[in-house]
């Protein structure tokens, strides 16, 4: 009988073997030598795999939700005993976030919009607004 199995078994291994990628056909670059796909390929099937995960298998999107209920009563938690809510330190500051976090934070949202910017996305200006 015909076994397709080990058949694309020797098949991927023989490519993988002579340096060409299992998914295209296409030579494996040189940098990624003994890989079983090309860099485009594994970009590809990166991407398809998030895609994968925003079609979202229920267990998936319910992990999501807990880790984000978990978080949201964390920071509750914290804020109600005057901490951080993002390090848990004591924050004695009238800034919701301690000076560090708070400083991290501004920093991350400068390079955030930054990146935005140079992508040439259309900027919310109402959505990046903070009342401070
Ligand atoms: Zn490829
Ligand atoms: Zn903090």
């Amino acid at each position: 009988m015909f076994d397709k199995t080990e058949y694309m078994r020797r098949y991927y291994a023989n490519r993988r073997k002579n340096g060409i990628c299992t998914a295209c056909g296409k030579p494996v670059e040189e940098s990624r030598k003994g890989k079983a796909v090309c860099g485009i390929c594994r970009s590809i099937r990166y991407v398809k795999r998030k895609e994968h995960w925003k079609r979202a298998p229920k267990s998936y999107a319910k992990v999501l939700v807990k880790n984000a209920e978990y978080l949201h009563a964390r920071r509750l938690d914290r804020i109600a005993k005057g901490l951080c809510p993002e390090c848990g330190r004591p924050n004695k500051t009238a800034l919701r976030l301690c000076p560090d976090c708070h400083a991290r934070q501004l920093e991350y949202e400068r390079e955030y919009y930054a990146r935005k910017h140079m992508r040439k996305m259309p900027i919310d200006t109402n959505g990046g607004k903070r009342n401070e």
